[in-house]
């Protein structure tokens, strides 16, 4: 048997590994991509979206390759152009969608604290709350889907309940949807073991809106996370809006939660940094004045100076010096502020990492020693481990690439921004060596406890 004809293959082919992989697989991953061409000894798959490429290479593609030999008695390679089938495009929705009844489950599932009115603008998050104001605008349409980083407690929820507020006011019909992928994945679970599946994507599937937070839960859940990307192309595919958020930069993940993420990466990507003094006095005043609560200027700074990394613990200080000036009554000075907010003020110092505690661990990992590591040796075995402590000490610590250039036994600054370049780019190349560097992160912040 000689099949020459793409779309023949292509249909043979799902057919064979359909009685191996079952109905629900096939119907899932295959059956959605379509064959465009054979032609070089490759057969090119026209596929909606990168996660039918990504799905189809990770699952299947072994498999098909051999049976795509036996079928056509040659090698035959698999490409993937990824294209949205114009067919099942829909005009562009309605801004107001008519078809929907008033939203039953919007209303309680946002916090209508959580406002772009109420989030404070600064550099650290400019980018990223202008990108979901035009969202709740035009949403589904520009910046679709929408994934939101950044560390804890910076303001990712706070952007995602913005969005569902605003849409509801906007739009009031509009079904919008917040929940967690924890919640999502417990749901799904609920709904197999109920027999209520199709209630369960129905309800998803006619949304708006979805915005999924922390995402990150739904990593190594196999089946949730093939049901999230189901609910994510059927409203991807309406031109339904989608947002994300994940509480660790791609640098930080593992390869598992990179390749969950980058399958959403072709929409649009915004992260949130750590705000600025300005932005984190601008925030105090902010809270302040919504509490109705009158903080005077020097402990504002005090505060605004001392805890540095995180909003949540901002607002958290604030709290305990209005309880405190509440039951006094006298008016707060900065030495009240930093005897009641001792605790707080440690934890959000966490352990700070030093330069030499990366030098040692990362020596040690690479079985060279640390004055290597400090010298000027060219051979490779030396200059990898240098340029991964030299990358390791900018991503870990605060510290300018002169002062780490200087922590190197004296090296210039540019050595050290060419060995970060040259570490980032081999993290994105090579998944095992990423797995590296996040081992040897892991082991450097124990080692500073
Ligand atoms: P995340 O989801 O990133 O962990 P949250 O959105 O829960 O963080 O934010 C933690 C707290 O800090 C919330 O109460 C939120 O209102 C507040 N917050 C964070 N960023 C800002 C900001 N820019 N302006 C005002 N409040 C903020
Ligand atoms: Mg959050």
């Amino acid at each position: 048997m000689k099949i020459a004809d793409s779309a023949e293959l292509w249909s043979q082919a799902v057919e064979r590994l359909r009685a191996e992989i079952g109905e629900e697989n096939a119907e899932l991953w295959l059956k959605p991509a379509q064959a465009v061409s054979l032609e070089g000894g490759v057969l090119t798959l026209r596929v909606p979206n990168k996660f039918f490429s990504d799905g189809i290479k990770e699952r299947y593609q072994k498999r098909l390759i051999a049976v795509f030999r036996e079928l056509s008695g040659a090698d035959v390679g698999l490409d993937f152009r990824v294209e949205r089938d114009i067919s099942r495009v829909l005009p562009p929705s309605d801004p107001v969608p008519e078809a929907s009844s008033q939203s039953d489950f919007a209303l309680s599932e946002l916090n209508p604290r959580y406002t772009f009115e109420t989030f404070v603008i600064g550099e650290s998050n400019r980018l990223a709350r202008a990108t979901a104001e035009s969202i709740a605008k035009s949403p589904g349409t520009q910046y679709n889907p929408y994934v939101i980083y950044g560390g804890v407690g910076l303001g990712k929820t706070h952007l995602m309940h913005a969005i569902g507020n605003a849409m509801r006011r906007q739009h009031p019909k509009a079904r919008v949807l917040y929940t967690t992928s924890e919640q999502f994945v417990n749901e799904f679970i609920a709904a197999v073991q109920n027999n209520a599946l199709d209630a369960f994507r129905a309800r998803y599937r006619s949304l708006d809106c979805l915005l999924i937070d922390d995402i990150q839960f739904l990593i190594a859940k196999d089946r949730s996370e093939q049901e999230f990307f189901h609910t994510f192309n059927a409203l991807f595919d309406s031109r339904k809006q989608i947002v994300v958020s994940s509480d660790r930069s791609p640098k930080e993940m593992s390869p598992l939660e990179q390749r969950l993420i980058s399958r959403l990466e072709w929409g649009f990507v915004a992260d949130i940094k750590p705000p600025d003094l300005e932005t984190r006095i601008a925030i105090l005043r902010k809270k302040a004045a919504l509490e109705g609560f009158a903080v005077p200027d020097d402990v504002v700074l005090f505060v605004a100076s001392s805890v540095k990394t995180n909003v949540r613990l901002l607002e958290g200080s604030l709290i305990r010096l209005k309880a405190f000036q509440s039951m006094t009554g006298a008016p707060l000075t900065v030495d009240d502020a930093r005897d009641i907010l001792k605790d707080t003020l440690a934890s959000d110092e966490g352990n700070p990492v030093r330069i030499e505690t990366i030098q040692r661990v990362v020596a040690l990992k690479y079985s060279v020693e640390v004055k290597d590591i400090k010298g000027h040796q060219r051979t490779a075995s030396i200059a990898l481990p240098r340029q991964v402590a030299m990358y390791l000490s900018c991503v870990m610590t605060d510290q300018s690439s002169t002062d780490i250039g200087r922590a190197f036994g004296g090296k210039d600054h540019s050595t050290v921004l060419h060995a970060r370049k040259k570490i980032e780019r081999k993290v994105e190349e090579d998944p095992f060596f990423l797995e590296l560097i996040n081992r040897l992160q892991a082991d450097i912040k124990a080692a500073e406890r």
